[in-house]
């Protein structure tokens, strides 16, 4: 599996389960543009720890939910380095609460960035993609996209609506060689599931048949399939990556 010469733009590149992305995606070959919305010093270290185990990659900071940055950012990768050929839609928040409890800019935030946020990337790169004929787009959605989850009725929305985004846009770009699929991650280890109490991690255990939290390589490897030659006849699908939480 090679991705030598690819441009890979990964959204949320700066940490957890993003940063897992661009080290796979950089020791394929690829050269990551690692992007970040608030984190510098965390992009930085991705970058850094890509460069050095003999890699490509470098930061850009712009919000998913602004069409304005992301047509300036986009712009300055095309210019810098002429197209993009893999793009990652990592990037995600949670606001939760329950439904009754649920405030608009909760709903409207976490839409924003989780469900437009992907949108709006993936209009950024899909035309250059069709151009060359060659692209791959990976959305990273969610166990609790197709299962639900109390208390994430913003989030599951989200999640649920790249699945229905990903088939659609697959359909759209499978004749000009761009493959559109997803990774649904079950409970992974990063700055997200960080603050779940002891009790509620047990809990998540118990309905884990594997019994643990997975890491976020565990998805990196996956995308790094998704986005390889081994995949080009697979579109409009997911890989599930949850300890089979979720069957
Ligand atoms: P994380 O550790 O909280 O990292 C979130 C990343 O997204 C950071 O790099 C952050 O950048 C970036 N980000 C947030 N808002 C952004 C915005 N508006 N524009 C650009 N970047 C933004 O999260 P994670 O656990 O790695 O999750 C990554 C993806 O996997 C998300 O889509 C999440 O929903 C999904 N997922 C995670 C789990 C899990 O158990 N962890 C399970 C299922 C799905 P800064 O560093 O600049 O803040």
């Amino acid at each position: 599996m090679s991705l030598s010469g690819k441009i890979a733009v990964v959204t949320g590149g700066s940490r957890g389960i993003g940063r897992a992305i661009c080290q796979r995606l950089a020791a394929l070959g690829a050269l990551v543009v690692v992007n970040y919305v608030s984190n510098p010093a965390a992009a930085e270290e991705t970058v850094q720890s890509i460069r050095s185990a003999g890699g490509k990659a470098e930061a850009v900071q712009f919000n998913v939910a602004s069409g304005g940055e992301i047509e300036a950012a986009f712009k300055k990768i095309l210019d810098a380095h002429g197209r993009v050929d893999i793009l990652v839609n990592n990037a995600g928040i949670t606001r939760d609460g329950l439904l009754m409890k649920m405030k608009d800019e909760q709903w409207d935030e976490v839409l924003n960035t989780n469900l437009k946020g992907v949108f709006l990337c993936t209009k950024a790169v899909s035309r250059g993609m069709m151009k060359q004929r060659w692209g791959r787009i990976i959305n990273i959605t969610s166990v609790v996209g197709f299962a639900g989850n109390a208390g994430q009725a913003n989030y599951a929305a989200a999640k649920a609506g790249i699945v229905g985004f990903t088939k659609s846009v697959a359909k759209e770009l499978a004749s000009r060689g761009i493959t559109v699929n997803g990774v649904a991650p079950g409970y992974i280890v990063t700055d997200m599931t960080k603050d779940l109490s002891e009790e509620v991690t047990k809990m998540i255990k118990e309905e884990i048949p594997m019994g643990v939290l997975g890491e976020a390589e565990d998805i990196a490897g996956a995308v790094a399939y998704l986005a390889s030659d081994d995949a080009r006849y697979v579109t409009g699908q997911f890989i599930h990556v949850n300890g089979g939480m979720f069957m």
